[in-house]
Order: structure tokens, then sequence, then C-alpha cells
């Protein structure tokens, strides 16, 4: 595994998405991730399955020290008072005693940042929460969250794949020390036929999945959480260390977002962008 160094953590490259994934098979595919070599697992209050993530942790071969888990507070949960209180639910359900990185899910237009993050610094200071980060921030909103706050941030968790361009985000968190981490790598599985990923695989005996994953990780401070529910999903996201894209194969991939075809389908309606290209 590889790991991202920010200010306080070091966060796997590779994690593993829980969202829509629910009850005893959400429970069996952490335990899978992990015996199969995962050590980061990507869960929220929000998605109704923090018990079942935690079950998976503590039915593993693996301690859950050696597992970096992320759960994230909702928008509606982000005054100070709900922060202390649904945090401690998190845990409960989590069954841990602390949690890796706690994030705040979305910005709220109408709580300040900083009473957010007040209430996350007490419960890191507290010892319940190793790190504390933020998600679907713009580069705007993360330098004023930044600003605020008493602790270092180590991560903001925002929407990146190859048909999204989040370029100067990712400059400005590898310039100060964060992890930019990536979530719906697969575009929510729209990257899974991509024409160029899939020849650009074809060289390593990869497949489209394979590309999309390792693009990303092998960008610096950039961390991809690949949400799989079977075995062979799991497995194959996670072989993306043993091959490298060329300058050439990164900048390809990168360029998609420019494309006619790519601000078409970032533009559209979704029931539009369902008419192939
Ligand atoms: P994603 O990871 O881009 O795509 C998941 C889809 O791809 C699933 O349908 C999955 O199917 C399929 N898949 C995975 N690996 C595959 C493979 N090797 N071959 C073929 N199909 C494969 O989408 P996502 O769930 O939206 O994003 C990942 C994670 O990011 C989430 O689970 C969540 O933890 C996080 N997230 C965070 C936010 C936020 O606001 N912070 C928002 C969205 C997501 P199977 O399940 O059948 O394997």
């Amino acid at each position: 595994m590889e790991y991202v160094e920010t200010d306080g953590a070091r966060i796997p490259k590779l994690g593993l998405g829980t969202w829509q994934n629910t009850g005893p098979e959400c429970t069996e595919t952490v335990r899978t991730a992990l015996d199969l070599g995962y050590r980061h697992v990507d869960t929220a209050q929000a998605y109704d399955n923090e018990e079942a993530v935690g079950d998976g942790i503590a039915r593993s071969e693996v301690d859950r020290d050696e597992v970096f888990l992320t759960t994230k507070v909702w928008r509606s949960s982000l005054g100070y008072e709900d922060v202390l209180d649904t945090v401690r639910g998190s845990l409960e359900r989590l069954g841990v005693e602390y949690v890796d990185l706690l994030l705040a899910h979305w910005p709220h237009p109408r709580v300040p940042v900083a009473e957010t993050l007040d209430a996350m610094t007490e419960l890191y200071e507290s010892g319940v929460v190793k790190n504390v980060g933020v998600s679907n921030y713009t580069l705007t909103q993360l330098r004023e969250a930044r600003s605020a706050a008493e602790i270092p941030l180590v991560a903001n968790q925002v929407l990146y794949h190859p048909y999204k361009d989040q370029s100067r985000l990712r400059e400005y968190c590898a310039a100060n020390g964060l992890a930019l981490v990536a979530y719906s790598p697969l575009a929510r599985g729209d990257a899974l036929t991509d024409d160029l990923l899939e020849r650009i695989g074809d060289r390593y005996d990869k497949t489209a999945a394979q590309v999309a994953v390792r693009w990303l990780v092998q960008q610096e401070g950039v961390v991809a959480i690949p949400k799989a529910s079977s075995r062979a999903h799991l497995e194959q996201n996670a072989a993306v260390f043993d091959f490298s894209l060329t300058d050439d194969e990164m900048a390809r991939v990168r360029d998609r977002t420019g494309s006619l075809e790519v601000r078409l389908r970032n533009h559209l309606p979704a029931l539009v962008r369902r008419v192939p290209f």
C-alpha cells in the first residue's frame, strides 16, 4: 500500500467506498476488503451503514489500529452541539473508540465553518477523532476553513475522476500538505467502458476501472476510494500498484476533461447523457 503523508495523518492511497452498501452485504464487503489488503474504509452518518462497517472491521483478521477509518458529519448536523452528539452516535454504531478522520460532509450556507470546526477540534483534543477534514469544499471554502481551524485540516474529499477537472484544488492541496480524496473515482460506473481507458489498460493487461484508479493514485497527494461490492471488483481495484502510467498516458486521461464529449457529459442533464456519443 502507498500513502499520502499530511500534517498529522498517513492515509492509505486506496480506500473502500461504502455508499449504497448497507446491512450484511456491507459487513461482508468490508471484511473481505480488509482481508484482501485494504486498510482504509470510507463511511458517513448519511450512508446508514456505520454499524455494518464496524461489524466488518470487527469480523476481519485485521486489527482495528491498522485500519484508517473515515466518517462524515451530515450537513444538517454541523452546529456545535450536533457535531458532538452525532459523532458520539457514530462511534457507538461503528463500535470503535476513535475514527481516524472526521469530515464535514458538505458545507452549510448558514452554519459558520468555525463553529463546526470548534466542535471537531474538541473531539480531536479528546482523542476520539485522530484527524479532521472537509468534503465537497470549493477552493475558496477550503481556504476559509483552513484559516478558521485551530488544528491542521488533513483532507478535502471531492468528486474526482477522469471526466472531472480538479487541477486547481489538487495543486492547492498538494502545496499545503492536504490529501485530496477522490470520491466516485469510476465516475459511478461511466468510466468502466471508456475507450481511452480501455486502450491504455490493454497495454498493461488492466481494465478501464484499474486505469481510472491508477490515474488518480499516481497523482501527488491524491487518494481514491472506489466503491465495490463483489470480491472480484475489490481485488481488481486493489491491483493498481503494480504498474505505472507514462507521462503521456497521464496527460491523455487528464485531457479528457477538456474534450467536447466530456464537457457535454458534465453539462447536459442526466437523461440526455444516456444517449451514447
Ligand atoms: P464509484 O466508486 O465511482 O463507482 C462505483 C460503481 O462501480 C459500483 O456500481 C461498483 O459496482 C462499480 N465497480 C467498482 N469496481 C468495479 C470494477 N472493478 N469493475 C466494474 N465495476 C466496478 O462510485 P461512488 O460509490 O459514487 O464513489 C465511491 C465512494 O466515494 C462512495 O462509496 C463513498 O464512500 C464516497 N462518496 C463520497 C461522497 C461525498 O459527498 N463525500 C459522494 C459520493 C461518494 P459493485 O458495487 O457492484 O462492485
